[in-house]
């Protein structure tokens, strides 16, 4: 059947629940957005993996309809890139929150950008920890009030798009829920990049961070797209990025040519994805091997 003859509407990626986030949560917005997104793009549920770590926007591959693992906390990089290098085929998409991506998989967030692993992570940055009620998170702030800061935050906040940048990534842009046509349009951009992606997303967290709502990045984002930015010149994908004041911008910071890691390994590139090859064992070395892991 012709592919056009099979394409799927947003709706057709929902999942069997609905969501349980609090109401106006800016999640709701990025959720929207990819069901979109990939409906535009042809995709179809069983060729996508979505992987996410812990926290309120990790519960995102409940919500979505395709291949899905809600792993542990700050983890998700790991798998999706495990699932990334075993199945060629497949499109795969991180999604997290800051917490979660930035500061318990912090590690994980360094690595993945060096390695140019073909992947997409979206991440839902409302600077707070939401799920455990409103600690300070690797993006709030400083001087920000939060339960564990009471007295503001001492800390300054990393800057996830100059750290990914800085750490080789390829493709790295920013967007806000509250801007969704152009927010759709860097996620197209970044699932459509042969390499690792990174798109930080403003996702307001309603109930526990009252600085950085709706009305706070309405009133300072600026889209890269307005003005004259090259997303090749790295210096000045930095320096915009560190913009956080009257001005925030949002869009396509940065990208580069960089052959991805699963064309660069041999024993990845020839012969299809691993996932799909003969497994080289017997029928009951297989079963065996199952009935120990199950
Ligand atoms: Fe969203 Fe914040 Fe509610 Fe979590 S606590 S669902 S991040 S609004």
């Amino acid at each position: 059947m012709p592919a056009d003859l099979i394409r799927l509407k947003p709706t057709d990626f929902k999942g069997k629940v609905d969501p349980d986030w609090c109401a106006g949560c800016g999640d709701f917005g990025l959720l929207n957005t990819v069901r979109k997104v990939v409906a535009e793009m042809g995709l179809r549920p069983h060729e996508m993996l979505v992987v996410s770590g812990i926290g309120c926007s990790s519960n995102f591959p409940g919500y979505f309809n395709a291949y899905g693992m809600h792993t542990l906390h700050g983890r998700s990089l790991a798998v999706a890139s495990g699932a990334a290098l075993a199945n060629h085929e497949l499109t795969v998409i991180c999604t997290g929150g800051d917490g979660d991506g930035y500061g318990i998989g912090g590690n994980h967030f360094t690595h993945i950008a060096r390695r140019n692993i073909d992947l997409t992570y979206l991440v839902m940055n409302n600077q707070i920890y939401g799920l455990t009620t409103g600690q300070v998170s690797p993006t709030s702030e400083h001087g920000m009030k939060t339960k564990s800061t009471p007295f503001g935050n001492l800390e300054m906040p990393i800057n996830p798009i100059t750290s990914a940048i800085m750490n080789g990534a390829t493709f790295v842009a920013r967007g806000f829920v509250g801007d969704p046509k152009h927010l759709a349009m860097v996620v197209r951009k970044a699932i459509e990049h042969k390499g690792f992606s990174l798109v930080d997303v403003f996702s307001p967290c309603v109930t526990f961070n009252h600085d950085n709502d709706y009305p706070f990045f309405r009133e300072r984002v600026r889209r890269l797209e307005d003005g004259d930015h090259d997303p090749t010149d790295w210096k000045s994908a930095c320096e915009k990025a560190m913009e956080w004041d009257d001005v925030i911008y949002t869009g396509h910071f940065f990208q580069k040519e960089a052959t991805d890691l699963g064309a660069l390994e041999p024993i990845l590139a020839e012969g299809g994805p691993i996932a799909l090859r003969p497994l080289g064992v017997t029928d009951e070395q297989r079963d065996h091997i199952v009935g120990r892991m199950m």
